[in-house]
């Protein structure tokens, strides 16, 4: 995934930050050249309310107490699209866990119970019972003891727009969601999906809804007959009804989690592959069936390095990956049946600047680590979430080399390092309001950190075999962190409780802070750990140390295990370099000033460690002017890596014409031909950002250059460089819908004031999500602002619309604050004002009230 250099991300990962994702958003890549000129909002989180509905005293939160084990979920369900309700027969078979049990309680929310009876042979009883809406409890009229199995049938009405909550969350935890239910949304497809994690799935079928019950499972499922339906397991049949409907039965014999059941409805294409005899397919909207293979076609490959790495093959029987529209989070690992957001729907071109594969690689390995073996309670959610994130950084290194993979693991670290300024949480945590917390980047960042310096502890093979182990001994499943820890100590014979305890059981980080000194012939380096003791421990860290002399490389493992220790190098007078954590595994901080000089041998000697070579050349970009920093910076523009080459050019586009002037010729060199379409495209903006005229002709001959983001950039340069006859350009784009070229377009339009474009915008409106979407809303209130009265008129209504009803809470900001550019105009301060009081997301509500 290329690293995130647009500011929307921010903003939006801001608000997002502590969100309720179960899964990560990738950050999608979107070069605009507008970005600077509309000077998007800076938000600033301490400006939001604390979650004051959320606040309670923070309880032990441990493993759900298993009174009984569900065995058996069978579902019978039907649509009322109109309503938003399901209506739903649900058959369960469950038998106590140890202890005798007279009444069952179940989850179910929101329901409207019709029947409860209880099935013996071809009898069926009526149970009584009593609901408050979120726990059933059933009465089951005598005593069953353990190994009585019990067969339950529950008839009622799902209503998942009843939620009994009216915060930020509700909208994330409905369970079942119907998108365009009525069909009356212009370019939105009508689709029914769900999302279970954490424990929403009880929000459409009563079910004990806890991460440490697995269930086998069968689902009817009853749809007008032009729909797709998907749910966990095989289709064992289709079967067309009298009334013209069709019911499709789905089969799921392995047992999985609940928060794990899915289905999804749409008009989907289905394009098939295979992995070893299983199905492996992909369900995307028709018009993107073409593009499945690009997008998903790694897949396949995947499953098989999974497989081989852990010594244990797939362990489902098929694997299918859906694209559904509005989806509350990035992606959901349901069981042999994983979900993703509409971001997905991309087609080839869209590829060459971005892939999908970091997310594609997380959910599948959930497969394993999640579905196979899956946290017991949700203070464990590591042992799901960092395990998918590593399984990220496993593909992204094995499958486009060792850079990719190490600056994979350099974006990870200062994403955790960034949150940890906020806050410092126990990984495994076992106090917290809402479970939503858990889904941070302590969870899935750190974590796959942690994973990455176990593995180098304990070796790669003992790694995963280690991990083999805990996958065979758990399977189907569940487990808790000290279970990862004994299988490790089982297979490496060695105690790893230091290193469990420190990483896994407590929060915060080590902050080391180094200082070289020469002392009676003795080269000495002093390590301090200068975290707070009181807080947080003192951490037990073997670590490579690179001492350079006279040009040779020694290497040594230093073990810091106190918060103060000096280590003596005999014969040695004054070294080149020192280099601690020499191969970069310590998840925490270094304090250790360094010389220009030394940064300089750092970046060339490390030449083929990316990371040492960021980490010195970001040293040179405080100070781009510096000589030593020009001679850096000339190499960074010629690195093999795409990435240094991309921070270098940034330089230029802030300032210092001499520096620019110096490299001016290469500048240009990388905006035509660099490989990478990301680094051409910050080429180009940083020649747009010069003289523009001078580069016309690079401008132009951009323009049709297959990756959008290039294009895009040499269209919004070509369009602003002052040309004047640019009308044939403008009519050989003026279709494209690619968001790149579609702002270039849309800057040009605003900045000319060409006030025939209204119903491009409103399309654009309509069709754009995500932080496409902010940017166009906040484009359209630029374009409303020099147009002509009813166009104004009518635009103020379709900002208000979205405002309102938005799925996605920025994007009801950014039409908000589009519609704030009018609050002089009549009737919008009303507008505001109705708009602030229909708002139930806190976060919202405490940005309106500043
Ligand atoms: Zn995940």
């Amino acid at each position: 995934m290329p690293h995130m250099k647009v500011k929307i991300f921010l903003i939006v990962s801001l608000f997002l930050s502590c969100g309720i994702y179960s899964c990560k958003v990738s950050e999608n890549k979107v070069t605009s050249p507008v970005v600077e000129e509309i000077s998007p909002i800076q938000v600033d989180s301490t400006n939001f309310p604390e979650k004051e509905e959320l606040v309670e005293i923070k309880v032990y939160r441990g493993e759900r107490t298993r009174h009984f084990k569900l065995i058996h979920t069978k579902l019978e369900v039907s649509f009322d699209w109109e309503n938003q309700f399901l209506f739903g027969k649900a058959m369960l078979i469950l038998e106590p866990y140890f202890y005798s049990q007279s009444d069952l309680i179940l989850d179910a929310k929101g329901f409207e119970i019709q029947e409860i009876s209880l099935i013996e042979g071809d009898h069926s009883k009526n149970l009584a019972y009593t609901y408050d809406r979120e726990k059933l409890n059933i009465e089951l009229g005598k005593v069953y003891e353990k190994g009585q199995k019990i067969n339950i049938k529950i008839q009622y009405i799902a209503k998942p727009n009843e939620i009994d909550r009216e915060d930020d969350l509700a909208n994330t935890r409905k369970g079942l969601y119907f998108i365009n239910p009525l069909g009356d949304q212009k370019g939105k497809p009508q689709q029914v999906w769900t999302h279970g994690e954490t424990e929403s799935n009880s929000r459409w079928f009563p079910t004990i809804d806890a991460p440490n019950q697995k269930s086998t499972q069968e689902i009817f499922i009853t749809v007008q007959d032009q729909f797709k339906t998907l749910s966990n397991g095989a289709l064992i049949f289709s079967k067309s009804n009298p009334d013209g409907t069709r019911t499709d039965y789905w089969k799921m014999d392995q047992p999985h989690a609940p928060y794990l059941f899915m289905m999804a409805v749409g008009d989907f294409a289905v394009v098939e592959e295979n992995w070893d005899g299983k199905m492996i397919d992909y369900y995307v909207e028709p018009e993107f069936a073409e593009y499945a293979d690009d997008i998903f076609g790694h897949t396949p490959e995947m499953v098989s390095y999974f497989s081989r790495i852990l010594n244990y093959p797939y362990p489902w029987e098929k694997y299918s990956q859906v694209v559904v529209r509005d989806f509350v989070s990035g992606a959901m690992e349901n069981t042999t049946a994983a979900v993703f957001m509409e971001d997905l729907n991309v087609d080839n071109r869209e590829l060459i600047d971005y892939n999908w594969d970091d997310i594609i690689a997380h959910e599948l390995f959930h497969q394993w680590f999640g579905d196979l073996v899956t946290c017991e309670s949700w203070a464990n959610l590591p042992l799901n979430e960092s395990f998918a994130t590593y399984g990220e950084y496993l593909w992204k290194n094995y499958k486009y080399g060792e850079d990719e993979g190490d600056y994979y693991l350099y974006e990870e670290l200062d994403t955790y390092l960034n949150e940890a300024e906020i806050k410092k949480e126990d990984l495994i945590r076992f106090y917290y309001n809402d479970d939503e917390e858990l889904f941070d980047s302590h969870s899935y960042a750190k974590g796959g950190l942690i994973l990455h310096l176990l593995r180098n502890y304990v070796g790669d093979e003992a790694f995963f075999k280690s991990l083999e182990y805990y996958l065979k001994k758990h399977a189907f499943g569940k487990a808790e962190v000290h279970e990862l820890r004994l299988a490790f100590e089982y297979i490496t014979g060695e105690d790893l409780n230091w290193f469990f305890d420190q990483w896994f059981l407590a929060s915060g980080h080590p902050e080391l802070r180094i200082e070289e000194t020469q002392e009676d012939g003795k080269f000495i380096v002093k390590v301090w750990q200068d975290q707070d003791l009181d807080s947080y421990p003192v951490y037990k860290l073997p670590l490579t140390l690179d001492l350079w002399e006279n040009g040779i490389k020694s290497q040594y493992v230093i073990e810091v295990d106190r918060p103060y220790q000096e280590f003596e190098f005999e014969g040695t007078d004054r070294p080149d370099l020192v280099l601690v954590d020499s191969e970069f595994l310590l998840i925490g901080e270094i304090e250790h000033d360094k010389t220009p000089k030394q940064y300089h041998f750092q970046f060339t000697r490390y030449a083929e460690n990316v990371r040492a070579r960021i980490d010195a050349l970001d040293y040179f970009l405080n100070d781009p002017n510096d000589s030593l920093s020009q001679i850096i910076l000339k190499k960074a523009l010629n690195d093999p890596f795409w990435v240094i080459r991309d921070e270098a050019l940034q330089v230029f586009e802030k300032d210092s014409t001499d520096l620019f002037i110096k490299n001016e010729e290469w500048i240009k060199e990388l905006a035509m031909h660099d490989p990478s379409s990301l680094v051409k495209a910050e080429a180009i903006a940083v020649l747009a950002s010069k003289e523009r005229s001078k580069y016309i002709d690079i401008f132009q001959s951009n323009l049709y250059d297959s990756s959008y983001s290039v294009a895009g950039q040499a269209l919004y340069a070509y369009l602003q460089s002052g040309i004047e006859d640019v009308d044939g350009v403008i009519e050989y784009f003026k279709d494209e819908t690619n968001f790149n070229i579609t702002s270039s377009l849309a800057d040009y339009y605003i900045k000319n004031q060409v006030h025939d474009h209204f119903d491009w915008f409103s399309d654009k409106l309509n069709t754009y999500a995500s932080s496409d979407l902010w940017y166009f809303i906040k484009l359209f209130g630029m374009y409303l602002l020099t147009a002509p009265e009813d166009q104004i008129k009518e635009g103020l209504k379709e900002l208000e619309y979205i405002a309102v009803n938005h799925s996605q809470f920025y994007n009801r900001l950014s039409a908000y604050q589009s519609l704030e550019l009018f609050s002089d105009y009549e009737g919008v301060p009303e507008m505001l004002r109705q708009i602030k009081d229909k708002e139930t997301d806190s976060r919202l509500r405490g940005y309106y009230e500043d």
